[in-house]
């Protein structure tokens, strides 16, 4: 048997750079697992 890559939709934390793969696909996750922020999909904003 060979080996091959099982490629899984995920998500990735913009503020962090976490990856990671959810246990419900239907819903998005609200908060980074990692940094717990609620902005992981949403890049900064360099307004300063
Ligand atoms: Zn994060």
């Amino acid at each position: 048997m060979a080996e091959i890559t099982i490629k899984v939709k995920g998500y990735k934390c913009e503020r962090c750079g976490h990856e990671w793969a959810p246990r419900n696909k239907k819903e998005k996750p609200i908060i980074c697992p990692r940094c717990k922020s609620p902005y992981w999909n949403k890049p900064k904003k360099n307004n300063s």
